[in-house]
C-alpha cells in the first residue's frame, strides 16, 4: 500500500476473502477491484473495500505535475481525469477533468494522438491552463504514459526494445507510446 493510497480503475484493491466490494469497487473471480479514481478505504469492522472519490476540491496551479488516467482519445486530443498532484496526498476533487491537445502531447510532430496515448494509461502531466477548463500536457522527458496495460489481454506492458513504444510481453501487441522517462518505475 502506498503513502496516499491512491488507487486507479482496474487496480487490484484486496481479496475477496477478506473484503467485499462496495463503493467504487467491483469484484471478479475473487479479487476486488477499484471502479473509479479514489482513495482506497479498507474497511474492516464492515469487511468492505471501498474507493472514494475525491474531494474537498484541492486547487490546481499552473506548473503543477498531475497524475491521472487517460479517459478518452480523440482526433486532435485526449481527455484525463486527474487524481492527484505530485507531493500532496490529500486527493483532488472538483474539476479534475483535464484535456491534452494533440500539440501538447509529444516533442515531435504528431498528428494522430492514438500513437501518443490510450484510453486506460496512467499519466503523469503539468498543467498549463486552469480556466476556463483544466489543460495538461505530457511534452517534457519526465511527463507522459507512467503504466499502461495491454488493450487486448490486460497484461502490464513493458517498453520495447527500441525505446520508443510498449510491448505486451504476454500477446507480443506492440503499440507506440508517449512515455515517460520512468515508465514502469512509478510507485501508486
Ligand atoms: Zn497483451
Amino acid at each position: 500500500m502506498t503513502d496516499s493510497n491512491l488507487v486507479f480503475p482496474g487496480q487490484e484493491v484486496a481479496s475477496e476473502e477478506e473484503y467485499l466490494a462496495a463503493e467504487g469497487t467491483f469484484a471478479e473471480d475473487g479479487v476486488v477491484y477499484a471502479s473509479q479514481v479514489g482513495e482506497l478505504v479498507l474497511d474492516d469492522d464492515n469487511c468492505v473495500a471501498k474507493v472514494i472519490s475525491p474531494n474537498p476540491p484541492n486547487v490546481l496551479a499552473v506548473g503543477d505535475i498531475v497524475y491521472g488516467v487517460i479517459s478518452d482519445v480523440r482526433n486532435t486530443m485526449a481527455t484525463a481525469d486527474i487524481a492527484g498532484k505530485e507531493g500532496v496526498e490529500r486527493t483532488l476533487g472538483g474539476d479534475t477533468y483535464a484535456t491534452l491537445h494533440v500539440s501538447k502531447i509529444s516533442q515531435g510532430y504528431t498528428d494522430n494522438v492514438e500513437n501518443e496515448l490510450r484510453k486506460g494509461d496512467y499519466i503523469r502531466g503539468k498543467v498549463t491552463v486552469i480556466k476556463p477548463a483544466l489543460q495538461i500536457t505530457t511534452k517534457d522527458d519526465h511527463l507522459g504514459v507512467i503504466k499502461s496495460y495491454c488493450s487486448k489481454c490486460k497484461t502490464e506492458m513493458v517498453i520495447s526494445k527500441k525505446g520508443d513504444g510498449l510491448f505486451c510481453p504476454e500477446c507480443r501487441y506492440a503499440t507506440p507510446r508517449k512515455l515517460a522517462d520512468d515508465y514502469g518505475n512509478v510507485k501508486f
